[in-house]
């Protein structure tokens, strides 16, 4: 493929979702990936309903043939654990039946990236080209002049930069700098042995208090395995001097729910870390024959850190977008402007709610009321699995008259 339609700079999900959707409307496109395949990405494997809604749009049949994976487990509820170490279980259904696929699943990324840059690779449309770092990126006379390992040049009228957090080519062509608090950092380690793991592999998000508002996650793998990390604001880390890896290891030694169930466990991998641009304030998306998506598009989601099914839903919509330049060969600014507003017109309503959720976790005494009150009530345990479908139910979350509804009303 000499001079592609659109470069797509990046091959997680955002990119691989904009070269599969690409690749749909036959539109000749040339993915450059940095890493070699199959690569890990320090995550916390947790994909979510929303990432299953994504992968339904890129082929219906492939939420079903992930289910199969042998590298999937199946995961059907949260348990919340507050600052007093309370817990509660919500399953994400009301009540599971057979006809319901699992809500969410838990892969290593090294599995489920691998998985869908398969389906890349097996597309005539698609020249996926790992080990290829994009060095430099400079748009001359209407052409982005792609610089690959120092040296390759490739040639295109439009880019997708859908290289991650901390990428100095987003930054580069955007001119964009994450503010802090708008920044979360998050490390993990895998393990094995941890005791006491959920019967229908409910993932587990604790609420410390010397972690607060960020928390520490158990979520579970196949074969017995487990990921385990913590995620905290950076403006958090810096002012109360966190050293997360210490925390984690402290953590799990001392505090006195986790101690007892890693006293077997055995770590797989070193705690590593990486960085999460959160959705929480507007930017620019786009600019003259360019497109962000991904974390580059700072997408995830401010209260809980998830961000693949945002990253996949935002490549959709990117390509859907580079189409439509390609067609009318319109690469402007103005034209591609449109992808902004339809990005925030999906997702935004979702990314403010959870900003202001933030504020729940900032709040241990309010944070364990809640979780007692929950636990008390069968009805309202019912009405928060409902809140996980109805964005319009969270949103109660969000109004401090739910809480004083908590405080007098006979939920029980
Ligand atoms: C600790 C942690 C835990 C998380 N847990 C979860 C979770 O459980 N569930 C969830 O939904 N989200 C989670 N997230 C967020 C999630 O990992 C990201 O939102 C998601 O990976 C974004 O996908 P992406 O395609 O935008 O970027 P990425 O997955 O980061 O992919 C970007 C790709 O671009 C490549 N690249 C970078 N620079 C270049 C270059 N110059 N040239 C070519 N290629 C380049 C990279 O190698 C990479 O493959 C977590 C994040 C962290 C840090």
């Amino acid at each position: 493929m000499q001079n592609p339609a659109v470069i797509i700079i990046g091959a997680g999900p955002a990119g691989l979702s904009c070269a599969l959707t690409l690749a749909k409307m036959e539109i000749p496109c040339l993915l450059l990936e940095k890493a070699a395949f199959p690569r890990d990405k320090v995550c916390g494997d947790a994909l979510s309903g929303k990432t299953m809604h994504a992968l339904r749009l890129l082929n219906k049949n492939w939420p079903a043939e992930l289910e199969n994976h042998a590298r999937t487990l199946d995961s059907w509820g949260v348990s919340f654990y507050a600052p007093d170490r309370n817990n509660i279980r919500i399953p994400f259904y009301l009540e599971k039946s057979k006809k319901h696929a699992a809500p969410g699943f838990i892969c290593k990324r090294i599995d489920f990236d691998a998985w869908l840059a398969q389906k890349a690779v097996a597309e005539k449309w698609i020249d996926f080209k790992d080990n290829a770092s994009v060095t430099a990126c400079r748009y001359i006379n209407h052409v982005w002049q792609v610089e690959v390992n120092g040296h390759v040049q490739y040639q295109s009228p439009l880019v997708v930069i859908a290289s991650g957090a901390q990428s100095a080519i987003a930054n580069a062509v955007s001119n964009f700098k994450t503010k802090p608090s708008a920044l979360c950092v998050g490390v993990r380690s895998y393990f094995k042995g941890v005791e006491n793991q959920d019967k229908e592999n409910f993932i587990e998000l604790h609420f410390i208090k010397s972690l607060s508002p960020g928390y520490l996650w158990i979520f579970p793998l196949p074969d017995g395995e487990t990921n385990v990390g913590i995620g905290i604001r950076s403006d958090i880390v810096r002012k109360k001097k966190i050293n997360l890896r210490l925390e984690l290891s402290h953590l799990i030694k001392h505090d006195p729910v986790l101690k007892s169930r890693f006293k077997n466990a055995q770590q797989l991998s070193p705690v590593q870390g990486f960085g999460l641009p959160l959705g929480s304030n507007k930017r620019k998306l786009s600019g003259e024959a360019y497109l962000l998506a991904g974390d580059a598009a700072s997408l995830i989601d401010p209260s809980t850190g998830e961000g693949i099914g945002n990253a996949m839903l935002s490549g959709i919509i990117a390509a859907k977008h580079c189409c439509q330049a390609v067609k009318a060969e319109n690469y402007s600014a103005s034209c591609l402007y449109q992808y902004d507003k339809e990005i925030y017109k999906n997702l935004w309503s979702e990314l403010k709610l959870s900003r202001k959720l933030q504020y729940l976790s900032r709040h241990a005494r309010l944070f364990n009321f809640v979780i007692r009150q929950i636990k008390k009530s069968k009805k309202l345990q019912h009405i928060i699995t409902l809140m996980f479908e109805d964005i319009k139910l969270r949103k109660q979350l969000s109004k401090p008259f739910f809480y004083i509804k908590l405080l007098f009303l006979p939920y029980h």
